[in-house]
């Protein structure tokens, strides 16, 4: 069984998160979800439907790898089936931020993948694609999430949002942060004509660069 310590830092850590996420503007009222794993076995996530301001640390349940509670939190997000198929499916992710921030949830809408208009999309990848739509909290909606995410850090979920995933819930939020830029400029850019891209070299460089940066 996880010990007591750890779980109580990844359970402060998903409260503080949520918060953060909310005041940003990456998420609104009870929209996305974030989530730590604790070790090989257990996962900390947010709670279902509760404001993230009124989430105290006890609420945090803590979440096998088959999705079920074990410990007295509140019920777990709905999108629990998503964040374990992204665990499952990749050693190197240990905390996930979903949101469904404005500009990046805008080309989800579309279905349209965001370009390397702007050199911040190299925290993510070198593109962040399109899931295929599949309903909000079904296994299928983790399916097709990871298989469109592939070894980046962010993938859009058609009609919904995004995931974001990282080492760490800092550098999931820093990617969800920069996605939303960059969905923003491309956007932006689009306004006034047809973005330059970023060449695909370079961008090889940029993801090199930007795993040591912070
Ligand atoms: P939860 O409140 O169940 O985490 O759901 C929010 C969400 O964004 C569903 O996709
Ligand atoms: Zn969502």
């Amino acid at each position: 069984m996880v010990s007591g310590d750890t779980s109580t830092t990844a359970k402060r850590e998903v409260v503080e998160k949520g918060v953060e996420i909310l005041e940003e503007g990456l998420t609104q009222r009870t929209s996305g979800n974030v989530s730590v794993r604790i070790d090989d076995d257990y996962v900390a996530i947010s709670p279902s439907g509760v404001p993230y301001r009124e989430i105290a640390i006890d609420d945090v349940p803590v979440v096998n790898m088959n999705g079920e509670v074990v410990d007295d939190g509140r019920e777990p997000s709905s999108e629990t089936p998503m964040h374990l198929a992204a665990y499952r499916n990749r050693d190197d992710i240990d905390a996930i931020v979903h949101t469904h921030s404005p500009y990046a949830t805008t080309f989800a809408a579309l279905g349209r993948p965001i370009d390397p208009a702007h050199y911040l999309i190299a925290f993510a990848g070198k593109s962040i694609e399109a899931a295929e739509y599949a309903t909000n909290g079904t296994p299928e909606l983790g399916e097709n999430a990871v298989a469109a995410l592939g070894d980046r850090n962010a993938v859009l979920l058609r009609n919904h949002g995004v995931l974001a995933v990282g080492p760490t819930l800092d550098d999931a939020h820093n990617v969800a942060s920069r996605v939303e830029y960059c969905a923003r400029i491309q956007y932006q850019a689009e306004q006034l004509g047809e973005p330059e891209l970023v060449d695909d070299a370079e961008l090889d460089d940029l993801i090199e660069y930007f795993q040591e940066y912070d």
